[in-house]
């Protein structure tokens, strides 16, 4: 079950926010009492509840707002209880000094805005024994472990317990806790009104990660980045997941780089089945692989895990996606082309990162002739000599003509969307013109280059495909592209944040 918690300054906004989530489904509500301006009104909130309730007034140690003292907040708890509310929290230190009564349920809670307490056991045997209904923790995550050791512990209380790592390495917790056994999750009335760092909203709760269908045989994929909040494969994935009917759910897992070795050797203990490798670890993931394909091994970057029996099976879906973008974007009416990039002679790469490095293997293997910008020369150099093409300074991406110019640099992407890397007057219509920033799909450079006739290519397309090879690698079977564009495409209408 996901509890929305409502902080709301004034009482009328409070009942009319429970009475909406309560219409669209939510059948548990957390009142912030604590950010409530003047005298709470508890009984009223109450009366007029429309779903059942915890009730929780933080102090500003545990994460709270409330700033009427001690007493008064102790006395606001009580009349809760007397009054019937469904559960009331009770942090650690109080719970002790007020007595369970009436029907009301007694969440015992433990708040550690710094770290993940070493011994989890411990401290849930404390808050157990205070005459808990059920127990809360909620921890700061620094390491992914601190997640796995906040699941394991859920997974084998006996007293019903909510057990969430905060920040966003600790998004996973708050997602897999209902298969792990947890009475319910927390999640906010929408994503931009958090009462807690990490919380996520609970229609992207349910409609995105599907809480409620998850089970301990739910398989677990997810992206492993940093940072990760920007991702929109979570998205992309669990559209795909949902509308093939697979009981599988794809997580943000923010992983630092020293911890990768660490996160991947834990794999068994969530257990992992396959994860989308983004920056920074798409090279240093090989180290721990133990089988690629072809492309990996000439790349020398891998985007794509699948955990076999036999170990890690690395893949790159970034390349042929880039090429397969190419060709069905040279495909038309009046261009037929059957296959291959026929026309194709010359190619201006801008960027020398990761994405760079597929699309420049990508078009060498089709015996395209690649030239790379780079702002940063050296880094520009490397790269083509391992690809075996050449490279120029940033400045020096005007002084020829080339039959396609690809971009691979961040430039343009929102919220910088006045930006192009590749001035219009040295676009030419003769040019195809690919950008491999997807957010917005129609970027400056795109919609330029449309303007004066370029045949154009855009990120969607580059995404999606490789987010479809992904889904044949993990589920062996073909992924509903349609419904993974429709999904990219409306979370980068709805984004507020660089993605
Ligand atoms: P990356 O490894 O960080 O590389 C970014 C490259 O862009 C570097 O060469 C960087 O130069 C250069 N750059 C950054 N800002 C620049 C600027 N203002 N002017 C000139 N060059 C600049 O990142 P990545 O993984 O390659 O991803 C880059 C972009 O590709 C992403 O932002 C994303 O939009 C796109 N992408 C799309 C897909 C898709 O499926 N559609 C997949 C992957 C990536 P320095 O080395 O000097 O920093």
């Amino acid at each position: 079950m996901i509890c929305v918690s409502i902080g709301r300054g004034r009482h009328r906004h409070v009942i009319a926010e429970h009475r909406h989530l309560a219409d669209n489904g939510v059948r548990l509500v957390e009142l912030r009492v604590d950010c409530i301006q003047g005298d709470v009104q508890v009984r009223r909130l109450l009366r007029e509840r429309p779903c059942p309730v915890i009730v929780t007034c933080r102090r500003p140690s545990d994460g709270g707002h409330w700033d009427r003292g001690e007493e008064a907040r102790q006395l606001l708890l009580r009349t809760a209880i007397a009054e019937g509310a469904d559960y009331v929290d009770l942090e650690e230190d109080v719970a002790g000094d007020i007595p369970r009564y009436g029907t009301t349920r007694r969440i015992v809670s433990h708040h550690d805005f710094t770290r993940t307490p070493a011994d989890l056991p411990a401290l849930h045997a404390r808050l157990a024994a205070l005459d808990a209904d059920i127990v809360k923790i909620a921890t700061m995550a620094n390491q992914p472990d601190d997640n796995l050791r906040m699941l394991e512990l859920v997974r084998g209380s006996r007293v019903p317990t909510v057990g969430i790592c905060m920040g966003d390495i600790g998004t996973p917790t708050r997602v897999l806790g209902g298969a792990v056994g947890s009475p319910f999750t927390f999640a906010t009335a929408d994503d931009d009104r958090v009462l807690a760092p990490g919380q996520i909203g609970w229609r992207r709760m349910r409609d995105v990660y599907r809480y409620d269908s998850l089970t301990p045989a739910t398989r677990i994929f997810g992206v492993v980045a940093d940072p990760v909040a920007h991702s929109l494969s979570p998205v992309v994935h669990n559209a795909a997941l949902a509308a093939a009917g697979i009981d599988a759910v794809y997580l943000p897992f923010r992983v630092p780089a020293d911890h990768l070795d660490a996160f991947l050797a834990h794999a068994a203990r969530w257990p992992l089945a396959g994860l989308s490798v983004t920056i920074p670890h798409k090279e240093a993931v090989l180290a721990r692989c133990t089988a690629c394909d072809d492309l990996v091994r000439s790349i020398g970057a891998a985007n794509t895990v699948a955990f076999a029996a036999s170990g890690l099976v690395a893949s790159n879906t970034d390349a042929t996606a880039a090429v397969e973008s190419l060709q069905a974007g040279m495909v038309d009416a009046d261009h037929p082309v059957k296959s291959g990039l026929i026309g194709l002679k010359s190619a201006l790469v801008l960027g020398a990162g990761g994405a760079a490095r597929a699309v420049a293997f990508g078009l060498r293997r089709e015996g395209v002739e690649v030239t790379i910008a780079a702002r940063t020369l050296e880094r520009g150099r490397t790269m083509a000599a391992e690809v075996g093409c050449r490279a120029v300074e940033w400045s020096a991406r005007y002084r020829l003509p080339y039959d396609c110019l690809v971009n691979t640099t961040p430039v343009g992407m929102h919220p910088n969307v006045d930006e192009t890397p590749f001035d219009r007057e040295h676009l030419r219509p003769y040019m195809v013109v690919f950008d491999t920033v997807y957010n917005p799909e129609s970027t400056l450079l795109i919609k330029q280059a449309r303007s004066i006739g370029c045949r154009t290519i855009t990120g969607v397309d580059m995404f999606v495909r490789q987010a479809a090879h992904q889904f044949r690698i993990w589920h062996g079977a073909d992924a509903p592209a349609h419904v993974m564009r429709d999904a990219l495409k409306r979370a980068t209408a709805s984004a507020k944040e660089p993605v």
